[in-house]
């Protein structure tokens, strides 16, 4: 896929850079920042554009923080968005996860592009694709280029997909949880990986640990041969190690903990789907999983992409269930205990972007806004009603509690420019084609309406 839209270098001028420290607290350095193709490749009070090919942004009254990482998701669902906001997990899964089942390969293509739009849109330049939707070769490979032409950097974990046999009077599922093809495609596309300069690469994903051991082992150690990076498992066969991401990992027990913490494997918590959907208390903050902890958004078919939105939803629930725990009176007037908070913004921060690079194994590449590393950033309204005066005390606090996604004006990925000045810019659906977010929006819309026809006449 052409990357035309890369230019030879960009120099962000005169913002505030929020830098991490060796401790993993945040400081904003007023500097420029030159990128030279796919990398940082320079901090400094005062940098001289390389060349008159190098595209200048003024970035004065800019923050400028590193791009949001995403660590479990389910891209293909952006058709069904709407359908679930009084949904627990019971009425979700049919309903949603297996009208998946209905797709096509191009309503699947469509599917990812929307998806990586709005991530894109709010700041998220990398996601964890657990896409759930393998129904036969083609739908992965359109699965795949939604991603390539997004500009969104991702891992497509490839699953082994539950689907329905027959909807009515009860769902049915089929016997077959990994066809004939599923392992030669995986082989086949391990060969491919990375695609598109480094940005798309290869994991797997599986929520299959009701089938036999002899299975899971074989698939895992097929795939341990092939690919690479970001697994998405909960694994209890010897097969957890530092490429494993356990999505959710509610109600653990201490035991499951220490192994996952010795393992070095990482978690993933989703705030919003979890508190909604009864999939328990999320973890992400607890003193267990620190320092081993990621956030998701998981379906934006029931909620919004911002992984903004999710760090300040899990920031003010864990502050709310501390006090609780503690049965302090909320108005402190009964307590003989002063409570301080213990969650802080900077920790929410931490979780999508150093955290969630170290969980998908690209902590030296993402996550932070150094020399070197890969080129995710997103560029932010220092002076827009909401940012204005927090932006300049705090610009951690500032984009955790005060921004939206209008902050967000510029975002950048792998050195290419994907929103400027507050617009998507236009994506590559194919090798000769470009379409701005208007078109595809359409094209979205169309197949969204196909498939509420669909859904209506199979499983309505
Ligand atoms: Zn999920």
């Amino acid at each position: 896929m052409l990357e035309s839209s890369r230019s030879t270098s960009i120099l962000l001028r005169g913002g505030v850079i929020l830098q991490h420290d060796s401790g993993g607290s945040v400081t904003g350095l007023k500097a420029d920042l030159l990128i030279s193709g796919d990398r940082i490749t320079q901090i400094h009070p005062k940098i001289s554009p390389p060349g008159d090919e190098t595209t200048i942004i003024n970035c004065h009254d800019k923050l400028i923080s590193p791009g949001f990482i995403d660590t479990h998701r389910h891209m293909w669902q952006t058709q069904l968005k709407g359908r679930h906001g009084n949904h627990n997990l019971a009425e979700y899964i049919p309903t949603g996860h297996l009208t998946g089942g209905l797709y096509s390969p191009e309503d699947v293509f469509f599917g990812e592009l929307g998806a990586a739009a709005e991530s894109i849109d709010a700041g998220t330049t990398t996601v964890v694709d657990y896409s759930h939707v393998a129904l036969s070769p083609s739908h992965v490979h359109r699965a795949i280029d939604g991603l390539v032409a997004s500009g969104l950097r991702a891992f497509f974990c490839l699953v082994p997909t539950i689907q329905a046999e027959s909807w009515k009077p009860v769902v049915k599922l089929k016997d077959t949880l990994i066809p004939d093809w599923f392992l030669p495609l995986l082989g086949n596309l391990a060969e491919q990986m990375p695609m598109a300069d480094g940005r798309i690469k290869l994991g797997l994903g599986f929520d299959g640990f009701h089938l036999p051991r002899e299975e899971v082992v074989s698939l895992y150690q097929q795939a341990k041969k092939q690919v690479f990076d970001a697994i998405n498992p909960l694994a209890d066969y010897d097969l957890l190690g530092p490429n494993v991401i356990i999505s959710h990992a509610t109600g653990m027990t201490d035991y499951d903990t220490a192994r996952i913490r010795a393992a070095g494997a990482f978690i993933s918590s989703t705030p919003s789907t979890e508190l909604q959907m009864g999939l328990g208390e999320p973890v992400c903050l607890k003193e267990d999983f620190y320092g081993i902890s990621s956030l998701g958004v998981d379906c934006h078919s029931a909620v919004s992409a911002s992984l903004v939105n999710e760090a300040r939803l899990i920031l003010q629930h864990s502050r709310a269930m501390r006090v609780q725990e503690k049965d302090i009176d909320p108005v402190m007037q009964n307590s003989k205990e002063f409570l301080p908070i213990m969650d802080l913004v900077m920790d929410v921060f931490n979780l999508i972007t150093i955290s969630g690079a170290q969980a998908i194994g690209m902590g030296d590449q993402l996550g932070q806004v150094q020399e070197g590393m890969l080129a995710d950033l997103v560029v932010w309204d220092a002076t827009s009603p909401g940012m204005l005066a927090a932006a300049q005390h705090d610009p951690v606090a500032a984009i955790i509690l005060h921004s939206s996604i209008r902050d967000v004006e510029t975002v950048i990925v792998n050195g290419v420019l994907r929103k400027h000045e507050g617009k998507l810019m236009p994506f590559h659906v194919n090798r000769e084609e470009q379409k701005d977010w208007k078109t595809v929006s359409k094209d979205i819309l169309a197949s969204r309406e196909k498939l509420e026809r669909l859904i209506q006449n199979t499983c309505g």
